[in-house]
């Protein structure tokens, strides 16, 4: 027994109250008294207490029910009831209510004893204690099972998503129409979908744990599942009849191989994906030939027209009045204006298409560039500019299409001639560095509004203002310089100040690209500077 207790004596006799309360304090613990039910309840609302001696019968309630009301709050104090004599039916009631034992009150008479009272107020302690310590036992265990239970639960739930995306990704695996093959780190088969059993003429079942070499597979999709799975990067092919077990079928496809984590040991595998593109490729080869057919019949005829005119012009078929010199002279400029338009046009629609193919080799780009301005400079003449030409005199030598880079600095030069008025200065430059060339193309013409200036190189953007509203375009030339650049894998930028000029500067990159060897295109993109001489 605990040598310090908190003891409330509630009692209607007041004799045994100070009775006990003088027995007890002597024995050093703490005693508070109650001579009836409602300030014994008020005691121990207000103050906690270790043991409380209860009196069966009180004044003002019954001590079966005083028991009841302090039980249901408080499972911690030993509560020991005291019972008149013959009251035993009474007491056992009152234990199972929640009493921790019981003693007569002739146990607790003066000049008696007191080893039987102590005897039991100490096993009723005892009792509490265990009681206490079941309690929160149960306690424990309860909350340890509603743990367990949510843990269940959640176990549960992540079961049943996991499940529904397991089948999600079934049904989205099995519903695409691509062919779709998964295979470890080893090269086994972990997975195929049926347009894949369908398409080897296996089903799973037979190979799936299997080395997917041992399929009848192209090479050169082994070759490059290999490399996806050391590198740890995607990679994409493009191979005609890529199961060799199947007929020669001229179909194409485009492969993926993606390596992703299968496996929690962090070692990829990687999704096999093909897609067949014969329609597409058939697609593409019709558009090419349709856009050669188109750019020969448009071109042709306005070529002719062009040549013929400038003989007319030239009086070979003989001599022309003023009035008729004037009108050539009109249908010349006209016919010109309407090459330019087909020339923007259809290298845009090349663009556009995926046309835009280079055929790089090396090359003297000082050469390119004096040739575009030979080629420009009779237009310069005609609105009186300076067209002065920066380049070295040794060649400058870059890994470029020469054709496209000409074309690239006729239609700067011819902005820079259009946008310029008469009897500007027009500076072309040709830098040389040890990676690039820089080609610059500078102006002292209309300028750009700098918040024009990032919209230029885009479909049909054209400034418009007093000073351009008479100057023919299109709104592609830029693009296409762009796009040219671009594709050389160099860059174009802009310096522009209104009324005082623009200067467009172009970094080609001089070295052949390690990657991507050149693959000769289907379709040549001829540009037509018209030709003195007629062609039909
Ligand atoms: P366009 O056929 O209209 O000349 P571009 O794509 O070549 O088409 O040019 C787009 C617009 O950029 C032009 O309409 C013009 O407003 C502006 N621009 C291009 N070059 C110059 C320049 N050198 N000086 C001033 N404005 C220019």
């Amino acid at each position: 027994m605990r040598e310090h207790l908190r003891v409330l004596v509630i009692d209607d006799s007041l004799t045994i109250c100070r009775y006990l309360e003088r027995l007890l304090t002597r024995m050093g613990h703490d005693v508070s008294i109650a001579s009836d039910g409602t300030t014994g309840m008020r005691l121990h609302e207000t103050e906690s207490f270790d043991l409380i001696l209860l009196d069966l019968m009180l004044p003002d309630t019954d001590g079966i029910a005083l028991l009841k009301e302090i039980r249901s709050r408080d499972q911690d104090t030993c509560i020991v009831m005291i019972t008149g004599h013959g009251d035993i039916k009474t007491a056992i009631e009152a234990v199972q209510q929640g009493a921790d034992g019981y003693v007569e009150k002739s146990q607790i008479s003066i000049g008696k004893g007191l080893d039987e009272f102590w005897h039991i107020v100490h096993r009723a302690l005892e009792f509490r204690e265990s009681q206490v310590r079941r309690i929160q036992l149960e306690q424990e265990i309860r909350q340890k099972n509603r743990e367990l239970e949510a843990t269940v639960r959640e176990l549960q739930q992540a079961r049943n998503e996991l499940q529904e995306e397991r089948n999600k990704l079934r049904e989205i695996l099995f519903s695409i129409s691509e062919i779709v093959i998964a295979v470890d780190q080893e090269g086994r088969i972990l997975l195929m979908n049926p347009q894949a059993e369908k398409e080897l003429g296996i089903s799973l079942e037979e190979v799936i744990g299997q080395p997917i070499s041992q399929l009848p597979i192209h090479k050169q999709l082994l070759t490059s599942l290999q490399q996806a799975l050391s590198s740890k990067e995607p990679v994409r092919i493009e191979i005609p009849n890529p199961f060799t077990g199947s007929n020669q079928d001229g179909r194409v496809f485009s492969v993926t191989l993606n390596p992703v984590r299968l496996h929690s040991d962090g070692l990829p595998g990687a999704i096999i994906s093909l897609h067949d593109i014969s329609q597409e490729k058939e697609l593409e080869r019709m558009k090419a030939d349709f856009y050669s057919m188109i750019t020969h019949d448009l071109r042709s005829p306005a070529m002719a027209i062009t040549g013929f005119v400038d003989l007319l012009i030239q009086e070979t078929a003989g001599p022309l009045n003023e009035a008729q010199k004037e009108m050539m002279d009109i249908i010349r400029r006209s016919i010109r204006k309407l090459l330019d338009l087909i020339n923007d046009f259809l290298d845009y629609s090349a663009i556009d298409a995926g046309f835009l193919r280079l055929q790089p080799a090396e090359t003297d780009v000082s050469q390119v560039i004096r040739e575009a301005v030979r080629e420009i400079q009779p237009l310069a003449h005609q609105r009186q500019h300076t067209l002065e030409v920066q380049v070295p005199d040794e060649p400058a030598i870059a890994w470029v299409d020469g054709e496209r880079v000409g074309q690239v600095v006729t239609n700067l030069l011819s902005n820079a001639i259009k946008y310029t008025p008469q009897g500007g200065r027009i500076t072309v430059r040709l830098r040389t560095q040890p990676d690039s060339l820089v080609i610059e193309v500078s102006d002292n013409g209309i300028g750009i509004p700098a918040g024009q200036i990032p919209l230029l190189f885009s479909k049909y953007t054209r400034v418009a203002n007093e000073h351009t509203r008479c100057i023919q375009g299109t709104g592609l030339g830029l693009l296409i310089v762009k796009e040219i650049v671009k594709a050389h894998g160099g860059d174009v930028e802009v310096e522009s100040e209104v009324g005082r000029g623009s200067t467009f500067r172009v970094t080609l990159p001089r070295k052949q690209p390690a990657l991507a060897p050149y693959q000769p295109q289907e379709v040549a993109i001829q540009d037509v500077i018209p030709a003195a001489a007629p062609s039909m």
